[in-house]
């Protein structure tokens, strides 16, 4: 995966993307102020015992930006290069991704710095529970569920489940989604985010004249999410996938990579790197790659200023959390690349985690193609509020997407009206 982009702040942007859509909305004085601003932070430094028996503090942040509409919701990353301010951001894009597929949550994140791959099991068991531990009581199935994001899995969040659970005396499986299937998890969360964004770029080629049967996709980050929507590009839209890539490189092959193959090479080697027959390239070139579609599914900050002008693809879908900046946008934009924008693009595992609260809550589980019937539903009603809106005001997607979400966000702020 490549590494966050140290010169850009994360924040900035996402106020700058507030901005853009309340200058448009007639959006002023406290509300708008309001939407720049999390609701609640909570910063921990906390001790883990490692193997060797020594012990190293770590720090972790959980933002809840906006609980306007529901309970916050967001997933929790751990990165080497997790900084608060990139916790605030991500909580934002919660917030707006929920309001987009309309579910009934605020948006929340939360981040520990810390470099997984250099950790034991054994050590990040511990360092999940502390951090659990320490946020305990801000978090709750009424309150804030978090979810996995970036290197943390369905195991992290078991661990967070009953930790939670062990302080409150019983078994609270609503407290975090991402869950295996065992512990109140849900069908079909797993391969949530790429399912949805594979849905999205469905609906959108027929729009936008892209082709998708026998067209070709590049795809950067070929983790949970961007394996998942390689895989059913291939196997259901009849895609060409021509370059893929992790964090230690990327690989090309014009006439087609079988995206299974990938995933096995990649489960037994590490990384995608070194897979038989294809073209070692880097992963920025990956973003470059002559494609129908472009699929960024790492991190964010990677198609700027610099580098937006080489993108060739005709459409580029967001499976990542902001991987295209600002000035980015504007250049896809004049060059006449369909955006589909994350809020929108990489909804499908917020929303499937919205699924599995409401089945833990019931403690009643619906059965994988349910899941799936009813994902695909979202997605499509989403994609067209967000084509239906930029359609209307002659603006591209991402703006669409802001516009829709941030009006839901503003109608719930109103309607409740301010407090006391
Ligand atoms: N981390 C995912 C995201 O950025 C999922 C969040 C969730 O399911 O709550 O959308």
């Amino acid at each position: 995966m490549p590494q966050t982009s140290s010169t850009v702040n994360p924040f900035e942007t996402a106020k700058r993307q507030v901005d853009i859509v309340a200058d448009m909305i007639g959006l002023n004085g406290g509300v708008r102020e309001v939407l720049k601003h999390p609701k609640r932070e909570l910063t921990v430094n906390f001790p883990v015992r490692m193997d060797d028996g020594t012990y190293r503090v770590f720090t972790g942040h959980r933002v809840q930006y906006n609980m306007a509409r529901g309970p916050c919701k967001g997933g929790i990353r751990y990165h080497p290069q997790v900084t608060l301010d990139e916790v605030r951001a991500l909580a934002a894009w919660m917030t707006w991704k929920c309001a987009v597929v309309n579910i009934p949550y605020g948006g929340a994140k939360g981040g520990v710095v810390c470099d997984p791959k250099k950790m034991s099991k054994g050590e990040l068991e511990h360092l999940t529970r502390r951090y659990a531990s320490e946020i305990a009581s801000f978090i709750g199935p009424e309150i804030d569920i978090p979810a996995p994001d970036v290197y943390t899995d369905s195991q992290t969040m078991s661990w967070i489940m009953d930790t939670y659970s062990m302080q409150k005396g019983y078994s609270v499986p609503g407290v975090v989604t991402g869950k295996p299937i065992a512990l109140g998890g849900s069908e079909g969360r797993g391969e949530a985010t790429g399912r949805g964004c594979a849905y999205v770029i469905r609906e959108a080629s027929k729009d936008a004249g892209v082709r998708v049967k026998n067209g070709t996709v590049a795809v950067q980050g070929f983790g949970n999410a961007g394996s998942v929507a390689a895989n059913l590009l291939h196997d259901e839209q009849g895609a060409t996938i021509v370059a893929v890539s992790d964090s230690r490189g990327g690989i090309y092959k014009a006439d087609g990579l079988n995206p299974h193959a990938v995933e096995e090479h990649k489960r037994k080697t590490g990384s995608v790197v070194g897979f038989p027959g294809a073209k070692a390239i880097s992963n920025e070139e990956v973003l470059e790659t002559k494609a129908d579609i472009l699929v960024p599914a790492a991190l964010e900050n990677q198609i700027t200023g610099k580098n937006a002008d080489k993108v060739q693809a005709k459409m580029v879908a967001e499976a990542a959390n902001g991987p295209t900046l600002p000035e980015a946008d504007t250049v896809l934009f004049q060059k006449k690349v369909t955006v589909l924008p994350d809020i929108l693009a990489n909804a499908g595992g917020v929303t499937v985690s919205y699924f599995e609260w409401a089945q833990d809550i019931q403690g009643f589980f619906w059965p994988l193609e349910e899941v799936n019937q009813r994902l695909e539903r979202v997605m499509v009603r989403s994609y067209a509020d967000v084509h239906k809106v930029a359609a209307e005001r002659k603006v591209h997607n991402r703006t669409a997407a802001y516009i829709l979400a941030i009006q839901r966000v503003v109608d719930a702020i109103n309607t409740r009206g301010f407090h006391p």
